[in-house]
């Protein structure tokens, strides 16, 4: 058997890059996605010097027709997607009673369509295969609700509907969908957070820290490996343990 392929999206920052990176070094020819080409043209060059061999497809997880035209691209020059991290996200927040209609799709349509599309992209090969992960990065909050989030915290409950559903269709084929659902983690999407909070969260977590985009891409790494081919429709918490 060849190396396999992992399509990572959102892998110009955050977790998604650090989700690219470790894969790369465990092995998997790794293609990048997200929509600022300049970005993962730099990432691609740096993983090609420590060794990797990446590729990158520029696409919006927000747009159908992108999605099409990205994995077809992917498929075609790349061949076969043998693991799909669906990572790409987005957050904006608001009040449910004032949420702006495009701010409520927006994040829907990335989140949870995207995922869904790019999913629909790659499980006719992972069948033609009898082989296949996907994995879907939801959050905590998709557990637990978060006032504020209405938008962001409903397309991850989805999606791990979408991934317990998806787990029992495609089972048989021998691909397993699982989902990974970080707490909170060290990243762009954080980082305008107000101290205040940031210290809330860290004294409500037993292991009394932020997590890191390593301690989410360890658990994606795990789950996409030979190793976890028993284990489908999971939702994997690496959340310090501030929910349980
Ligand atoms: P981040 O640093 O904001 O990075 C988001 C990534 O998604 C970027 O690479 C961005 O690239 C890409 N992206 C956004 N919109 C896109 C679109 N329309 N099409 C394609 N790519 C798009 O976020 P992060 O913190 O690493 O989060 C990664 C995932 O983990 C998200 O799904 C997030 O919801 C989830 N998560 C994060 C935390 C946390 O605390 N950070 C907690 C729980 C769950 P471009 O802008 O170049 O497109």
């Amino acid at each position: 058997m060849g190396k396999r392929t992992a399509l990572v999206t959102g892998a110009t920052r955050g977790i998604g890059k650090v989700c690219a990176q470790v894969l790369a070094s465990a092995g998997y020819r790794v293609i990048l996605a997200a929509r600022s080409a300049q970005k993962l043209e730099e990432i691609s060059a740096d993983m090609r010097q420590n060794g990797a061999e990446t590729f990158v497809i520029e696409v919006d997880l927000s747009s159908h027709q992108s999605i099409g035209a990205g994995f077809s691209k992917a498929s075609k020059e790349f061949g076969r997607i043998d693991i799909l991290v669906n990572n790409a996200g987005i957050a904006k927040d608001g009040l449910a009673v004032r949420m702006k209609q495009a701010d409520w799709e927006v994040v829907l349509q990335t989140n949870l369509s995207g995922s869904f599309y790019a999913t629909q992209q790659v499980l006719p090969g992972m069948m033609r295969e009898r082989w296949g992960r996907v994995v879907n990065i939801t959050s905590v909050v998709g557990e637990m609700g978060n006032p504020g989030q209405a938008n962001y915290v409903a397309s991850k409950a989805g999606l791990i509907g979408l991934t317990k559903s998806l787990a029992q269709e495609v089972g048989s084929r021998n691909i397993t969908v699982n989902a990974v659902a970080p707490g909170f983690i060290g990243t762009d999407m954080t980082v305008g957070l107000s101290n205040e909070l940031m210290q809330k969260m860290i004294s409500n977590t037993p292991l009394r820290r932020m997590g890191t985009p390593e301690d989410v891409a360890s658990a994606v790494k795990f789950l996409v490996s030979e190793e976890a081919g028993f284990i489908t429709g999971h939702v994997l918490d690496v959340n310090g343990g501030i929910y349980m």
